[in-house]
């Protein structure tokens, strides 16, 4: 079996589910996919802890309204079905901390 990374991660990968897949996204090259834009100008995803509605601009984003850290993979950034939600207890554990910013990528 072969995919784009040498990311090791047992039972994660880019079909995971769950915290499991905005891990892997997280950790996907370094983090920088996870702040990378999707493609198309985003994916309107609808929150799964509090039922907000927002753009997901990047792999990883929280939730406006709740903070609650959604992934998509990369390999399926076109499929509102495939956003993925960490649970509303992951906020905290990550904290964006490792992230660089979303610094407007606008260009
Ligand atoms: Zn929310």
């Amino acid at each position: 079996m072969r995919d784009c990374g040498s990311v090791g991660l047992s039972g994660a990968g880019p079909l995971a589910s769950g915290r499991d897949l905005v891990e892997f996204v997280l950790s996907a090259h370094g983090g920088t996919v996870a702040s990378s834009s999707v493609p198309n100008g985003g994916l309107e995803a609808t929150c799964q802890g509090c039922g907000a509605c927002f753009l997901l601009k990047t792999f990883v984003q929280a939730c406006p309204e709740c903070n609650g850290v959604h992934a998509v993979s990369p390999l399926r950034a076109s499929d509102q079905a495939a956003i993925q939600f960490a649970g509303t207890d992951f906020v905290r554990s990550i904290a964006f901390e490792s992230l660089p910013r979303m610094a407007g990528g606008d260009k």
